[in-house]
């Protein structure tokens, strides 16, 4: 009974309905215990049932009513006999189902767990497993059709084929090695650093949408920084269109950092309205100077906002340091009032700086940021339109350690060295890349990787 688990697989919180999962071999003798269909019988699999849940242990005391439904393996989420109860949303049904199962002998399922006997079934691979984790968590339309697309296999199949153009290789390797002396056709070396660079390049093409990927999944760390009063709340008000953020006129009054998530053209964006990195006596204002500093120092994109229509101040130039070479977008705001800054100004400071004049209580130069962004994270090649992205970090790391090795394999092939050894860099690629799709990987980066997931999925 012991490798039959249960879990509650809805959100926590009251909601219209709420589902118990159950998965192992015992699913459908625990149903039939404690379902009472109303039309009498047991669950025909694969239909909705309607019906009781009872406490077998309390004189068949319901406990909701429910829908309930089998799905006997394997064709079901884990491969195993599944049961979903539909029951009300309500933590107290939840709990009280879940306790009754689990009294019946199944166990609590630990996080990921369904997911993981998905996996270890063979009806995903890992990074589809993944992939679900993706789409859970998705919090732009973008951001899950990239997770879709890495569910229905897009990226299983990309590293599929480049392992299988490694393993002709390491076949044709094994041969040469093996049988030097029988009448084969020998590889040369020119010819398998054609192909080896081949690989390369498709292992580098992958890569290439990493950054963006990233971003995708993880959302874009924006940092507002500038002296206080040139607009800062003003900004992430517009870019929120709403007033979350305090607008004040006295200088130093946004207290603390102030963090959003928004989407941007799609993508995701955690805003942090900094208080400022100003020396002050303040207790609190400094809280909110530190939290900015730390938000600052982890931003992907600084956006340093000046009072355009006044000169540069002490201040501005401090700030400006501490960017130093940091990806930024400097405003020249409040550019209705008059102009007393100019784009050339700035980029003595900074030079690698996007520089807009905006006017942002007008409106003005706000569609200018935005597209800005959104050219920055889908820099290179990367199409706006393209959803098959590197967005986990573990594929990321996985392809750039198969790239070192295959980079590698071609040094020592121009090199002609003993087959043995490029041999050998050629198989570690093989392996890296079967860590992505889950054929080589140990055991404890599985329960890792589960360990991520969130309970009943
Ligand atoms: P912060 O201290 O940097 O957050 O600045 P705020 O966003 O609180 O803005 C300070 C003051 O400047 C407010 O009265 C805003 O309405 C005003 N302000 C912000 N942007 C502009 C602008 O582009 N033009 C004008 N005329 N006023 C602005």
């Amino acid at each position: 009974m012991e490798d039959t688990i249960a879990a509650i697989s809805t959100a926590y919180g009251e909601g219209g309905i709420g589902i118990i999962r159950i998965s192992g071999e015992h699913s459908g003798q625990i149903l039939n215990k404690i379902f009472q269909a109303k039309a009498g019988g047991v669950c025909k699999p694969r239909h909705l049932t309607y019906g009781h849940i009872v406490d077998i242990y309390n004189e068949n005391k319901i406990i909701d009513e429910v829908l309930a439904a089998f799905m006997p393996g394997p064709k079901s989420y884990t491969c195993e006999d599944v049961v979903e109860i539909s029951c009300h949303g309500s933590i107290i049904s939840l709990r009280n189902i879940l306790a009754l199962i689990l009294k019946c002998g199944a166990r609590p399922a630990e996080k990921g767990e369904f997911t993981k006997r998905a996996f270890l079934n063979g009806r995903l691979d890992l990074s589809q497993a993944e992939a679900v984790m993706s789409l859970i968590s998705a919090k732009t339309d973008k951001a899950f059709e990239v997770a879709m697309t890495q569910l229905e296999g897009a990226l299983s199949a990309r590293v599929k084929g480049i392992r299988g153009r490694i393993l002709d290789l390491l076949v044709e390797l094994a041969v040469n090695i093996d049988y030097p002396d029988e009448d084969i056709e020998e590889i040369t070396y020119s010819r398998l650093e054609v192909e080896l660079l081949q690989i390369s390049k498709s292992i580098l093409k992958l890569l290439s949408t990493a950054s963006t990927g990233r971003i995708i999944r993880e959302g874009l760390a924006v940092s507002i920084i500038g002296k206080p009063n040139v607009g800062k709340s003003s900004l992430m008000n517009a870019l929120l269109k709403e007033t979350r953020a305090i607008v004040t006129e006295i200088p130093g009054t946004t207290r603390d950092t102030i963090e959003e998530y928004i989407s941007i053209k799609n993508i995701p964006v955690k805003l942090t309205d900094t208080a400022g990195i100003r020396e002050t006596d303040d207790i609190i204002e400094k809280l909110g100077i530190e939290k900015s500093k730390k938000a600052f120092n982890i931003a992907d994109l600084v956006i340093f906002v000046l009072d355009g229509s006044r000169d540069l101040t002490g201040e501005d130039m401090q700030i400006a340091e501490h960017i130093g070479k940091r990806p930024v977008i400097v405003l020249l705001n409040k550019s209705d009032l008059g102009r007393a800054l100019n784009t050339e100004q700035v980029k003595t400071l900074l030079p690698h700086s996007k520089v807009i004049e905006t006017a942002i209580t007008e409106g003005m130069g706000i569609e200018e940021i935005e597209e800005y962004i959104e050219h920055m994270v889908y820099c290179g090649d990367v199409a706006q339109n393209e959803s098959m992205l590197i967005t986990v970090v573990r594929h990321k790391e996985l392809l750039e350690k198969a790239l070192a090795a295959i980079t590698d394999a071609i040094a020592m092939a121009r090199g002609k060295e003993a087959l043995d050894f490029l041999e050998i860099d050629i198989r570690n690629a093989y392996e890296l890349l079967g860590e992505i799709v889950g054929e080589t990987v140990s055991d404890d980066i599985i329960d890792e990787i589960f360990s991520r997931f969130c309970l009943g999925k």
